[in-house]
This record gives C-alpha cells, sequence and structure tokens, in this order.
C-alpha cells in the first residue's frame, strides 16, 4: 500500500487525532495545559520511531520573558528527530501547538467540542494550527505502516507560544535546540493550491505625548498633549503617502504595500479630568513590514518620521517605546525545494499551485530569516482563525498529510 492509500483508509484516526488535540485548551496566553499536550505529543512522536526530547524552558528564562501573572504556566517545546540511512539533507517540519483565547457562542456549545459537520472539524485550533499537527503525525504513521522511507532526514518541533511572540517556541528552538535543517516547513501561511514563501512583518509601538497639566479654565498656561498628538498623527501623513508608493509584486503577481495603523490603541495619561489640560496622550502604530523590507530600517524609518513630524509642531514632546516586533521573511521560490513541494500540492489536489506570501505573520522568519535556509509554508489551513467556529477541512487534513509524506518521499535535496 502507498502512503496516500493508507492515509486515504485511516481519515478517521486523523479526524480522532485532531480532536484530541483541541480537547486540550492550550490557551495563550496565559498558556494553559502546555504540559499535558506536549506529554502527549513526545509520546506520539517516540510511538512513531522519532527520537523525541521535550524542552522545558527554565524557570529563570521564563521569569525574565513573561509578565508575573504567566510565572505559573510552564513553556515546553518538542522536539523529534529521524534519522534516515543514506540521506544527506535534512527536513524540519514546525507547528506551533497553543491557541487564542475563545469568546462568543459555538455551534456545537465547547469551543472545544472537535465536532464534525458536514465534513468540517470545529474547534479552537483546528485551523490554527492543531491540523496541521494532526496532518504530519498522520503522514509519519503512514510512512512507517508502509515502510516507505523519508528521502532525508526528518525533523519535528511542536512549539509554544507564536500567538504571542514566539520568543520562547519557535525563537528558543532555533536557538537553542540541537537542529540541523536544510530545509523548513512551517506548517502554516499557505493552503489549498498556494504555497506561502514569505509573510509581512510588524512592528508595534507606543508613542507618548508629553504636556503639561493647567486648570481647565485657563487653558493658556498648560501644554495640551492631546492637541500635539492630533497634529503628530496628521503629521505622519507624509510618511504614509511615501510608504503607499513602496510596492512588492509577489510571484503570484498580488501587488503588497507596507501600511501604517494609528491608534488601535490611544487615550489619556494618569489624572484625566474634564476640567484639566491633558498632561500626557498615548497611541499606537502597528507598521506592517513587507517581506522584503528591511525590518530595522522600516522601524528606523519611522521613528525618524515622528521626530520629524514632532518637530514640526511647537511645544510637542514625544517619547516613543516599542511593544512588539515580528520580523517578516521572504525566500524568492527558484530553490528546487520549492519546485518540489510545488509538483507534490499539484499532483496530491490535482491543480496547479501558485506561491503566496501571507499578510499575517507566523514563525516562518525563524527559520528563513533567522537560520537563513529556504523555508515554506503550508497545511490544511481553514476558515474563522481566531475567531468563533473555527473549523478545519477533513479534505484538507487528508490532503495535507498525503502532501508531507509525498514531499518526504520524493525530495531528497
Ligand atoms: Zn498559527
Amino acid at each position: 500500500m502507498t502512503p496516500a492509500a493508507y492515509i486515504d483508509r485511516h481519515a478517521a484516526g486523523l479526524v480522532q487525532r485532531l480532536q484530541r488535540l483541541v480537547g486540550v485548551s492550550t490557551i495563550n496566553p496565559p498558556g494553559e495545559n502546555y504540559d499535558l499536550i506536549t506529554a502527549a505529543l513526545a509520546h506520539d512522536l517516540t510511538a512513531l520511531g522519532l527520537k523525541t526530547k521535550r524542552y522545558p524552558i527554565p524557570s529563570r528564562l521564563l521569569k525574565q520573558s513573561l509578565p508575573p501573572a504567566q510565572h505559573g504556566f510552564p513553556r515546553y517545546n518538542v522536539l523529534g528527530k529521524l534519522a534516515v540511512p543514506g540521506a544527506k539533507k535534512t527536513i524540519h517540519f514546525n507547528a506551533h501547538y497553543d491557541v487564542v483565547p475563545v469568546s462568543g457562542t459555538w455551534r456545537h456549545g465547547s469551543p472545544f467540542s472537535g465536532a464534525v459537520e458536514r465534513g468540517w472539524l470545529y474547534g479552537r485550533g483546528t485551523a490554527d494550527m492543531k491540523g496541521s499537527i494532526a496532518s504530519l503525525l498522520t503522514a509519519l504513521e503512514a510512512l512507517q505502516a508502509t515502510g516507505v522511507a523519508p528521502k532525508m532526514n526528518v525533523e519535528v518541533s511542536f512549539t509554544a507560544d507564536e500567538e504571542t511572540d514566539s520568543a520562547l517556541g519557535t525563537g528558543w528552538l532555533v536557538e537553542h535546540a540541537p537542529i540541523r535543517p536544510d530545509y523548513a516547513v512551517v506548517m502554516e501561511g499557505g493552503e489549498g493550491p498556494a504555497v506561502c514563501c514569505g509573510h509581512n512583518g510588524v512592528v508595534w509601538l507606543e508613542v507618548t505625548v508629553h504636556g503639561k497639566a493647567a486648570h481647565g479654565s485657563m487653558p493658556e498656561r498648560g501644554i495640551n498633549a492631546l492637541e500635539k498628538m492630533a497634529a503628530l498623527v496628521l503629521g505622519l501623513e507624509a510618511h504614509k503617502k511615501e510608504l503607499a508608493l513602496r510596492k512588492f509584486k509577489t510571484p503570484e503577481g498580488k501587488i503588497m504595500v507596507p501600511t501604517i495603523n494609528v491608534g488601535g490603541v490611544f487615550g489619556c495619561g494618569e489624572g484625566a479630568k474634564i476640567n484639566t489640560v491633558p498632561a500626557t496622550a498615548t497611541f499606537t502604530i502597528d507598521r506592517r513590514v513587507l517581506a522584503i523590507e528591511n525590518h530595522l530600517a522600516a522601524e528606523k524609518e519611522l521613528r525618524v518620521a515622528l521626530a520629524v513630524a514632532a518637530n514640526k509642531i511647537p511645544g510637542c514632546r514625544i517619547t516613543v517605546a516599542k511593544i512588539s516586533e515580528n520580523f517578516s521573511c521572504y525566500t524568492a521560490p527558484t530553490h528546487p525545494f520549492f519546485a518540489a513541494m510545488a509538483a507534490t500540492v499539484a499532483n496530491v489536489r490535482r491543480a496547479p499551485a501558485v506561491f503566496n506570501v501571507s499578510t499575517g505573520f507566523n514563525d516562518m522568519h525563524f527559520f528563513a530569516a533567522h537560520r537563513k535556509i529556504p523555508t515554506l509554508g503550508y497545511g490544511p489551513g481553514g476558515i474563522d482563525y481566531h475567531g468563533v467556529d473555527e473549523r478545519a477541512s477533513v479534505k484538507e487534513l487528508v490532503a495535507s498529510a498525503k502532501i508531507y509524506a509525498e514531499l518526504m518521499t520524493s525530495f531528497s535535496g
């Protein structure tokens, strides 16, 4: 029997696998049940013949990196390795196992039900991205059961905290774990016919405008931080226009431009009162960095634009703090690795593949930009990521399992 035929026959097992994973609510923040799920994943990888180790994040590092409310929630990453005799190269498959918090009313009651209806499996994490984990484990099971060896050594990592900043997840893995990948598949970012070859990055800043408080009846004695902030926000228009001219054409022909969203969060400082001249005002900036832009240059450019705009406003004093960031990445899909994946996707799905660049970000950049290896994103995906009734298509779960199996058995690097 071929691995693909095995996967078709064991679709029910794939569904059950995903239901088990979805049933463990690994909500982040704060990072619940990581111990439970990583123990189960390590057990599964071991049973599939991989030499597996679970890496707990040292508590000192955990306390340095996470807010106090999360110090009671340990972090783990799982790494499994399959050494293939004679193989020269190593392919690394990565997925995060954490999920975003839940809210709202779900069609099947619990957001962790794993209920299947009309070919869709419902639950938090089905699309993002426990479905990918279930598909990969089923692919490995198919290879083991049919006795078909991969053509490369295989590494598998299941990591924490992608839904926050990945610092203790894939960020930790690429720095500290004994991995030696030549190629990486981060199992999200591309789905269906689309193979992801890069993603946008993001810089999140918070700008504080410092004014001077005064009694509301004598506003001329103060410096109104809100008025300065309003002028500053308008002053950023010039930079926005500059960015709008910067265009990136993706391999599938889509035009992407860098963007700025101002004031996703904004407000007054302490001591705000209707009869007081506001002494401080703050607003956030969400700068989306193109896959091909230089991240540090983008941040610097934004900080300069802020300083220039503030300088033009009399009495406008600002401080700028970075809240968070995520690096972008892009690999031109010219390497044979991408051709092999495109051929595999086309073969399994019986339709041509395309290369996309994701507007959101994921953990691909840790492999592509940091480890500098050809990296692609592909998984079963789904609908309503991060929303109510998140779900994954059973058909796509099966197709992804076949694609992973075929990639491992057709491409030798
Ligand atoms: Zn994800």
